[in-house]
């Protein structure tokens, strides 16, 4: 895992450098879903902090309880009846993009007295099978969400076209940059809205060339997938 971690950072530093940004800028979420839990700690123990978990039954059997300094997030699409315990098992969920999950989110967080991350996906690659807001709706939806209470508004999530190339994705993640710096310069509202959380293991280096500050990978940290 060590050499695998080393192959990442030095992918994410030469993308840096190449566009002239700080690779401690770029946040490395390691994508452990179907991982078993001693995978994770092996992850830890390797410097990770950040995990992206697709399911929230996962994500509760893995990260509860909450271990100092870890941040799980949540990356797969949530169902109404999970968020309870998606607020419960994460500190982000990335994967927001309708209004009652807002309300709903607010609402538990209220109860549960915590704070939340939120980032909301958008179906840049306007691919069917997969979620997210459509790109015509985007900008009107988020810009007329409710003011946050206990949720933070911190950004976009994307996944790139999956074509096996990745300049394919560029146009959606600056698609993605260029709505989160509307936004952030829109309202008050969004004040924290600085994340765009896209970019995988075969994309990552245009994903941070158009402005990435998390890039979601798995399989080249973890190995293949345990299903
Ligand atoms: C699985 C997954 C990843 C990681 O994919 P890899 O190809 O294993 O790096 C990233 N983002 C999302 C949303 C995923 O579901």
């Amino acid at each position: 895992m060590e050499k695998n971690k080393q192959k990442i950072l030095a992918r994410i530093e030469k993308a840096c450098k190449a566009c002239g940004r700080s690779s401690s800028d770029v946040r490395l979420v390691w994508v452990s879903k179907t991982q078993p839990v001693s995978a994770v700690e092996s992850a830890i123990a390797a410097g990770a902090r950040d995990f992206g978990e697709n399911r929230v039954q996962e994500a509760l059997e893995k990260f509860l309880p909450q271990r100092e300094g870890i941040v799980c997030r949540i990356i797969g699409p949530v169902q109404k009846n999970k968020l309870r315990k998606a607020v419960l098992a994460a500190q982000a969920i990335d994967t927001i993009a309708d209004l009652e999950s807002v309300q709903k989110l607010e609402a538990l967080c209220k109860e549960a007295n915590k704070n939340l991350e939120i980032l909301f996906q958008v179906n840049a690659s306007e691919e069917a099978t997969k979620s997210g807001l459509s790109m015509a709706e985007a900008f009107d939806f988020l810009n007329n969400l409710p003011e946050p209470e206990r949720l933070v508004y911190k950004g976009l999530m994307t996944i790139g076209k999956n074509t096996g190339n990745p300049e394919d994705s560029r146009a959606c993640f600056a698609f993605l940059r260029n709505l989160r710096n509307k936004l952030f310069n829109s309202s008050a509202k969004f004040s924290n809205f600085t994340e765009l959380s896209m970019g995988m293991t075969n994309d990552l280096e245009v994903a941070i060339s158009e402005g990435a500050t998390m890039v979601r990978v798995g399989t080249a940290l973890f190995g293949a997938r345990v299903f």
